[in-house]
């Protein structure tokens, strides 16, 4: 009995077998009654594929099936799923000599050599670094500094965005609004630039990007400007649907930033490390610098849950001064950062990011034949390997989350999708395609084929 102080608790004898011994029934049975899934109704779990090891860009489930890796997970597993040598004895060493010392009460050679990496790969007067273990709480953390460093109380952050699910990283966030929404005092939203909400705001592009950054403005302006802390976006909105931003609108952006004393926090946990052919999204937009930026995700290609948080000098001079006042145990986790060093130091080396920007217009040119082919894609957005296709909505215009209604004819696409050979997510009505950032361009032939073959279903379901 588990209450005795002299026993050891009582489990099940199978715990003890080695892992990959279990038949698929025991773990489908395990799956069915202990585990958990948070962003869709638990019941989805009994159809997902259990999958049993990876190669590369392949994933591989316990009946032997093959998926080409589509959206590199949640757009993290950039390196593909073969860790080099390098990486995996950098992972061991780190574990044997030091797998953990708390952050608060020691530093780490490692520590010292990620942050001074980060810094150096990031423009401007970007300096001090923190390492959470998530995009979420690298949010969280920028957003108590932002307020802690201005003394102001609100964040502005934009309708269409997702920035995590921890307190004030979902209150940031736009997506999932609806489903989600929580007490989120001291947020403001705005309307992102979109070219179809401000499509009758103007003649050309550069009117409409007026008209958007003079809303904004009067937005700041009614809210006081004196009580916002930062304006928080991301280069590229990625789940809202890959909405690359004219470079005008960004430097727009940043110029109100600059007249009001606003910190521009750029959230680069999707696009950062290459995703978009640049090191950072907002290299996109030339000459744009960020106070704060956050990223994830490509930090450790996934190998380890690691995130950062990186500030200017001004900031980094307060803070020598004043704590943060926001922590975790594990932020700054010696393994995660040696992952992350390991990945980081291949990806430089390997010159990843000039692969991506070598591959990406044949990527785009695919992007563009699926729109052009298929009645059920209205159009597509690409960027590097990070694309958009946006399903065909009644009215013709840019699809948003509230048309997600048609959910028969997207179940059935989305079950061809599995069927042929892809593994991806999916959030109707927006398809994203972001292969790991290894993927070269008989792979990206092979994927799009498959692509296609599901897309065929969709056309049918909607034609
Ligand atoms: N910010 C952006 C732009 C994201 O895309 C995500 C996750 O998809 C997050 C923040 C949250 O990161 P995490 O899921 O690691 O907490």
């Amino acid at each position: 009995d588990n209450a005795s102080p002299t026993k050891a608790p009582q489990v099940d004898p199978k715990h003890f077998q080695p892992l990959g011994s279990w038949s698929t029934e025991d773990i489908k049975d395990a799956v069915s009654s202990h585990v958990m899934c948070t962003w869709s109704p638990g019941k989805a779990k009994n159809s997902l594929p259990i999958i049993t090891h990876a190669n590369h860009i392949y994933l591989y489930d316990s009946d032997g099936k093959e998926y080409m890796d589509w959206t590199s997970q949640a757009v993290c597993t950039n390196a593909g799923h073969s860790l080099s040598p390098r990486v995996t004895t950098a992972i061991h060493e780190q574990m044997n000599n030091l797998h953990f010392v708390y952050g608060g009460i020691a530093m780490t050679e490692i520590r010292a050599r990620l942050s001074s990496l980060i810094s150096e790969l990031l423009p401007g007067d970007l300096v001090g670094c923190l390492f959470p273990s998530s995009g979420s709480e690298a949010n969280e953390a920028a957003i108590a500094m932002a307020r802690r460093f201005t003394g102001r109380p609100k964040i502005l952050s934009f309708y269409r965005s997702y920035h995590g699910g921890t307190k004030n990283s979902l209150s940031a966030t736009g997506d999932y609004r609806r489903h989600f929404q929580q007490d989120s005092s001291g947020f403001v939203k705005a309307f992102n630039f979109t070219p179809s909400f401000f499509e009758h705001a103007g003649e050309d592009e550069a009117e409409r990007v007026q008209s958007a950054l003079l809303m904004l403005e009067e937005q700041i302006i009614s809210e006081g400007a004196e009580t916002i802390a930062s304006i928080v976006l991301e280069s590229i909105p990625g789940s809202a649907g890959v909405l690359t931003m004219p470079h005008a609108y960004m430097q727009g952006v940043r110029a109100i930033c600059d007249k009001y004393s606003i910190l521009l926090h750029i959230d680069e946990v999707m696009c950062g490390f290459g995703r978009t052919g640049e090191m950072w999204g907002f290299q996109n937009y030339p000459g744009v610098l960020p106070d704060i930026v956050t990223s994830a995700k490509g930090l450790s290609a996934s190998v380890a849950p690691i995130s950062f948080v990186a500030i200017n000098e001004k900031m980094m001079e307060f803070f020598e001064e004043n704590p943060v006042g926001w922590g975790s145990t594990f932020q700054g986790h010696p393994v995660a950062m040696a992952a992350a060093y390991a990945i980081l130091t291949e990806v430089l080396t390997s010159n990843l990011i000039g692969h991506v920007k070598s591959v990406a217009p044949i990527f785009e040119e695919h992007m563009r034949h699926c729109a052009e082919v298929h009645p059920s894609i209205l159009n597509y957005r690409s960027i590097g390997l990070y694309g958009a296709l946006d399903i065909a909505t009644p009215d013709g215009r840019q699809p948003h989350a509230t048309h997600e209604a048609r959910t028969t004819a997207t179940t059935r696409y989305f079950d061809s999708f599995r069927e042929n050979g892809l593994l991806g997510l999916f959030r109707a009505p927006i398809i994203h395609i972001a292969p790991p950032l290894i993927i070269n361009e008989e792979e990206i032939q092979e994927g799009f084929a498959r692509q296609h073959r599901a897309l065929d279903v969709l056309d049918e379901e909607l034609g």
